[in-house]
């Protein structure tokens, strides 16, 4: 699933919310452009090569992400690669005014403050964004956080594309992600298996949870809360609409929170799982009003 080409499937998967939603179509034009250029970003990054970060097994049982602790000027040069391709982009998709946009590319081509942007995201140092947001004049420092997610993306994908089958391997069992320790934005459970000749041989439904910044999937407890691991079936409540039973709210009535779940066995072909949520924001608007909050804030469930 994934050595595909990412630009593919963000293509497919636009195209069906565009079809299946017609009132989405706005938005998929609107982000359209910038799936792509991560996509196109993290296809070039994974052609040309990309260092691992080094696994340390002692300190994974530990619960320590891999990323964490790792310096990250040793990616400097794919991080401006990165930049190049889809800061543009966002600013234009962000619609921020003249005077900011032109404040963040500046701060921005400095390779070493895109590092430090990134650094500040995986130790999760919001004074960070915080900070520089006033210092660049920037209204929100959302707005930076998610140029600096978008800028990452690419770089953090393409390694963990690279890492392949040493990264399915490890044993993890948490809810947050091994490689760069962000909460999951989705979950799903897994396609049926297809065989040599292309034949399907079911099997799948396990469930795995997609990293929100560098896509990594892990498996997780089918039955358990991604956010406070409460695994007792009286707190716990699975919520669809419009009788469409493959994309559902996973709620958690302990904690308040919610993590959407996508079943693969039911999609063909199988989506992109950032674009995919973006055809999926009348859930989202279901669960606020049943006073839930996401595990992960993102774009697209703070939107009305
Ligand atoms: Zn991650
Ligand atoms: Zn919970």
């Amino acid at each position: 699933m994934k050595t595909a080409s990412a630009q593919k499937k963000v293509d497919s998967t636009l195209e069906s919310i565009r079809r299946r939603v017609p009132a989405y179509s706005e938005l998929a034009d609107r982000f359209g452009p910038l799936f792509m250029a991560e996509g196109k970003a993290r296809d070039d990054l994974r052609a040309k090569g990309i260092d691992a970060p080094g696994l340390d097994t002692a300190r994974l049982v530990a619960g320590v992400p891999l990323l964490v602790d790792e310096d990250l000027s040793a990616w400097s040069e794919a991080f401006a690669a990165s930049r190049d391709a889809v800061l543009p982009t966002v600013v234009d998709v962000l619609r921020l005014d003249a005077d900011a946009a032109g404040a963040v590319t500046a701060h921005l081509a400095d390779s070493a403050n895109l590092v430090g942007l990134a650094q500040a995201r995986i130790e999760g140092n919001r004074k960070h964004f915080e900070n520089t947001s006033v210092q660049l004049g920037i209204e929100q420092a959302s707005s930076l956080l998610y140029i600096s997610e978008v800028v990452s993306g690419p770089v953090l994908r393409a390694m963990v594309d690279g890492m392949g089958e040493s990264l399915s391997g490890i044993a993890w069992d948490r809810g947050y992600c091994p490689v760069c320790g962000s909460s999951p934005s989705i979950s799903y459970l897994s396609p049926r298996e297809v065989s040599d000749l292309d034949q399907l041989v079911g099997g799948g439904g396990k469930k795995f949870l997609h990293c929100s910044l560098c896509g990594h999937d892990w498996r997780f407890k089918r039955n358990a809360c991604v956010s406070c691991g409460n695994d007792d079936n009286q707190t716990r409540e699975v919520f669809y609409v419009d009788d469409v039973r493959h994309e559902r709210i996973e709620a958690c009535h302990k904690c308040g929170k919610y993590c959407l779940n996508v079943d693969l066995r039911e999609c063909e072909p199988q989506p992109h799982l950032d674009v995919v949520q973006m055809g999926l924001i009348h859930l989202d608007i279901f669960a606020r009003n049943s006073e839930l909050t996401p595990v992960t804030p993102t774009l697209w469930n703070g939107l009305d």
